[in-house]
């Protein structure tokens, strides 16, 4: 193969790169100045024809180094094939979605050319109909592919473009046999062009098999991270991770987030960890279908989660300006993803920042990143519960402020206001013991400040003992019983009830056994029991409307279990975003709702 990695970098402009006259007017319309460094290296050969390897970061604009010379070519030939021309093999349908909307926008004075894509995951008809009017451009997911050819429905015989566009993630994504019988059942005489961040020995391989005498063209400086983005690490056992990440959320100054995993089902694990400390958290992954990708991504955008827990190829690509913050709670293994990920954010040149968990063994990928980068990546200290407390106690105050400000001439803080000024009037009592009562009840038995003793220290392996010298585990150590899930009822120690009321309720209004009922923790103002996972639709509506001392139960499930009840009870009860401040107000009416004074 013949590699071009050390051109001189020359001032090419799109108009020295001889482009159809009617590609130049798209991109003219599109307020493109020049191609990037990909594009002037690779478009000039492609327009010769030649097979082309094109290795370049995420973000460089590698989907117009190819759409663009075949785009070309198409405007300047005559238009009447029935099959396809141009196939373009993405690793997703958002990939693949993109690609097509780019060689539309591209193709907007060249109507000759109609482009198709085609993804897993959506019905055949407007794709077979799209294929039998004729399309010239198919974009398209392996998987997909694969069907239409065996449906006979996609006819390669005509094609005289082929590009395998992000190819290191088609392959990582397990299309290795899917992309070979693809570029095997395609003619002999065609161009082909393949497009990727990275070249694993897998694509050296595809490259050797199946392009003709290709040039290698490869574009450094991509492989560090930008200079906006200030990089530090944290040095935590595993057990600790979990409370790391949470005393890093509560003492940042942080706007959307991304937290990397290394798994799928690690997603799901940290996402439902989280929600339980009260973050608005939702998992992305490979798993989780398209549509509601999507629709999560959408969420974190406009503010209704700021948390988003995913693996690298969920988060491919994925551009959201509010992303303040990237955490790898799992580090990454090579320097191509952590650059990736870290990415996400300082976006639109903003500032980002990116904080790396790492335990005492992991620090070898630390010094490999920091090497193959050369950037250093600056330590940082586990915030301590005094911080964690000021943070709260801030974000305590700046939730009054904001209630205040966005209520001031408002008639529902002046119901209140009277209220409360007929109570001091009542009770002969200062106007700072409401408050504080008040207070109290907002934090509905959840105390504002962690009253956890500092983590133990560590122990030569890096791992920190508990009081027992036992290795802790980042679970909570009263487990639920097998079968059983912790439930929410509205009547606590106010309501003067005790364990034995609330079981002869349960047990004869869901019409349950004694024995099926676990471990009831009577809290100030609402309780836990433990019952089967499994209740009847029947039971739990008699649940919701059984009432002990005096007041109806209001069953639920209880999401924040694992904190509160957890003997760790790290944050003393568990920790409410309300107290986060900022932007928080829906969340402060949902506690509000949430607090069993009401009934
Ligand atoms: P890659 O495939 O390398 O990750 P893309 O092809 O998706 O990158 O391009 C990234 C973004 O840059 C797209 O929004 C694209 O429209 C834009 N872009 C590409 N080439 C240029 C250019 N020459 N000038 C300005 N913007 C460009
Ligand atoms: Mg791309």
């Amino acid at each position: 193969m013949t590699e071009q990695s050390s051109l001189p970098e020359t001032e090419t402009t799109f108009a020295s790169l001889n482009l159809a006259d009617p590609i130049t007017k798209a991109l003219e319309g599109l307020g493109y100045e020049k191609p990037s460094p990909i594009q002037a290296r690779t478009i000039p050969l492609l327009l010769e024809g030649r097979d082309v390897v094109g290795l370049a970061q995420t973000g460089t604009g590698k989907t117009a180094a190819f759409a663009l010379p075949v785009l070309s070519n198409l405007a300047d030939a005559n238009q009447n094939h029935k099959s396809p021309q141009v196939l373009v093999l993405a690793p997703t349908r958002e990939l693949a979605l993109q690609v097509a909307e780019a060689f539309n926008s591209y193709a907007e004075h060249v109507p000759s050319v109609s482009v198709l894509p085609v993804y897993g995951g959506s019905s055949y008809g407007p794709q077979l109909a799209g294929l039998r009017r004729g399309a010239t451009i198919v974009v398209g997911t392996p998987g997909r592919v694969i069907d239409h050819l065996e449906r006979g429905s996609l006819d390669l015989s005509d094609l005289k473009y082929l590009v395998l566009d992000e190819a290191d993630e088609m392959l990582r994504m397990g299309f290795a046999e899917d992309v070979d019988r693809i570029l095997s059942s395609a003619p002999k005489e065609k161009q082909t062009a393949l497009f990727s961040a990275t070249m694993p020995r897998a694509i050296q391989r595809i490259t050797g098999d199946y392009l003709n005498d290709p040039v290698q063209v490869q574009v450094e400086g991509q492989s560090k991270p930008a200079q906006n983005i200030r990089q530090r690490y944290l040095q935590v056992a595993q057990p600790w991770k979990l409370e790391a990440m949470t005393r890093l959320l509560e003492t940042e100054d942080t706007d959307g987030i991304i937290a990397f995993v290394r798994t799928r089902n690690m997603t799901e694990e940290l996402t439902t960890k989280l929600v339980a400390r009260g973050f608005a958290a939702a998992a992305i992954s490979g798993d989780i279908p398209q549509n509601i990708r999507e629709k999560t991504v959408e969420d974190l955008r406009a503010g209704r989660i700021d948390i988003l827990v995913a693996t690298d190829v969920a988060a491919r690509g994925l551009d959201v300006e509010r992303i303040s913050h990237v955490v790898n709670y799992d580090i990454p293994h090579d320097t191509s993803s952590y650059v990736h990920r870290i990415g996400r954010t300082g976006r639109a040149g903003r500032q980002g920042d990116a904080i790396l968990l790492m335990t005492p063994r992991e620090r070898y990928l630390l010094r490999s990143i920091e090497k193959a980068t050369k950037q250093s990546v600056e330590e940082m200290q586990l915030p301590s519960l005094d911080e964690v407390n000021a943070s709260r106690r801030a974000a305590f105050a700046e939730n009054i402020t904001q209630t205040i400000a966005a209520h001031d001439d408002n008639e529902e803080l002046s119901t209140y206001r009277d209220l409360v000024t007929d109570y001091i009037a009542e009770h002969d009592i200062a106007a700072v013991d409401v408050a504080a009562a008040l207070a109290l009840m907002v934090q509905d038995g959840r105390p504002l400040e962690a009253s956890e003793p500092d983590l133990p220290p560590m122990n030569q392996r890096g791992q920190r003992k508990d009081q027992h010298g036992g290795e802790r585990s980042s679970r909570p150590k009263r487990a639920t019983k097998e079968g059983h899930a912790t439930y929410w009822v509205a009547v606590g120690h106010k309501d003067r009830v005790g364990p034995g009321n609330i079981v002869g309720a349960i047990a004869n209004e869901a019409n349950l056994d004694i024995s099926e009922i676990g471990e009831i923790t009577i809290r100030p103002t609402f309780s836990l029991v433990e019952l089967p996972e499994q209740l009847s639709h029947k039971q739990q509506e008699a649940l919701k409307n059984a009432v002990v001392g005096g007041r109806k139960l209001n069953l639920r499930l209880d999401k924040g279990a694992p904190k509160s009840f957890g003997s760790r009870g790290t944050h003393g009860g568990g920790y409410d975003p309300a107290q986060r401040g900022q932007k928080k107000k829906q969340r402060w009416s949902k506690a509000k709702k949430r607090t069993s004074y009401e009934g």
